[in-house]
């Protein structure tokens, strides 16, 4: 099975971000705030947008809510896209208060013709339509328990709605074909993959809480990510969606797709470590995810936090400078090479203004 890997896929431009054709990975979330209450979604996405969000949904269950996307564009940076069950009205709306994009499960918005009217309209705006099927949603695979089956439905679902876009000459589509269990997700991204080249909204569906579900979303991203299928992508998790921007990142950094200009290195400690090392490690984090201009590092920086001296400074050689454990004193190196002793209530301190000079 030949895939269209990342740099192959279409481009498609969500109000000003461009994925595919090989553009860096997007980080996208979802509010969980009602969108009726349109301040307390705009104050969400202040904060997701503040974490590195960079396209965020929201659900418009009414056309009250979809009423509400033009107030909420204007107090917000990113580019904002709708999610829509079962009414194409509400899409006809959100289109109409300048939607970004639109994620639609054409399954379940009805006859053909409401579809197409959605389409048509998008078309006109230049607005792309996510379709967006999940395996829950599928019709005829429940009770079915075989992954390969339900991965060819859900494959063969999204290109028959595929199909429905490119007959009305619509080509600005992004796909997502999500399911929460793993083995599914993956063969059902590939075998779509396999038949166009239309960019890939990754995910992996009611993945779970923060701990669990930020395992299972990182596993079943990263074995697409590796075989380089992907353009954008949602952690999703029963928890603050703020967290989904951080793990997002954490794994595009962690496969060296996306770097947030800093990466920390620290070892599991053992009995040769000394110092409180997990507290110091935990308090250099929370202090260095506060300095403000994180994201204006002049280049990104590796920064080691290391147990002992005895295989510290050699197991962090990739980092740019850090700190070694001795007995009630570190060992500050930098470049590879030490250059001074650090107390251990220092740590932290002297890394983070050591982190600073970075920023420009
Ligand atoms: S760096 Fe030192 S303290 Fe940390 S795990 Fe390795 S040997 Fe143990």
């Amino acid at each position: 099975m030949k895939f269209y890997k990342r740099n192959q896929t279409k481009k498609v431009n969500i109000g000003g971000i461009v994925i595919g054709e090989g553009s860096p990975i997007v980080v996208q979330s979802m509010t969980n705030t009602d969108t009726l209450d349109w301040k307390s979604t705009v104050k969400q996405i202040r904060q997701l947008q503040e974490v590195g969000c960079e396209i965020v949904r929201i659900s418009l269950p009414s056309i009250e809510a979809a009423k509400n996307v033009s107030k909420i564009k204007k107090h917000i940076k990113i580019p904002l896209v709708a999610d829509i069950h079962f009414d194409y009205k509400i899409a006809l709306e959100a289109v109409k208060q300048g939607i970004d994009k639109l994620r639609i499960n054409p399954g379940n918005i009805g006859d053909k013709e409401k579809v197409e009217s959605v389409v048509k309209e998008a078309k006109k705006a230049h607005i792309p339509i996510r379709i967006g099927v999940n395996a829950g949603s599928l019709k005829g695979v429940h009770g079915f328990r075989d992954n390969t089956f339900r991965a060819k439905a859900l494959a063969n679902a999204v290109i028959e709605h595929v199909k429905i876009l490119e007959n009305l000459d619509f080509e600005d589509i992004v796909v997502s074909l999500k399911a929460s269990n793993i083995d599914t997700t993956v063969q059902a991204y590939k075998i779509f993959a396999s038949k166009r080249n239309y960019p890939l909204h990754l995910g992996i569906t009611e993945a779970g809480s923060l701990f669990g579900g930020s395992i299972k979303s990182c596993a079943g991203l990263g074995i697409m990510l590796n075989d380089d299928i992907g353009d954008t992508l949602r952690v999703s998790l029963t928890a603050n969606p703020v967290e989904e921007v951080k793990v997002a990142y954490s794994l595009l950094q962690a496969m060296n797709l996306r770097t947030t200009g800093l990466e920390i290195i620290s070892c599991p400690t053992c009995a040769r470590c000394k110092v409180d090392l997990i507290n110091i490690v935990q308090e250099f984090e929370k202090r260095a995810a506060l300095i403000k201009d994180l994201k204006k590092l002049k280049k990104p920086i590796k920064i080691a936090l290391m147990g002992c001296v005895v295989n510290g400074p050699g197991e962090a050689e990739d980092a740019d400078f850090g700190i070694a454990g001795g007995k009630d004193m570190g060992v500050l190196f930098k470049d590879g090479e030490i250059v001074g002793k650090v107390k251990p209530d220092k740590w932290v301190s002297k890394l983070i203004s050591m982190m600073k000079t970075y920023v420009s």
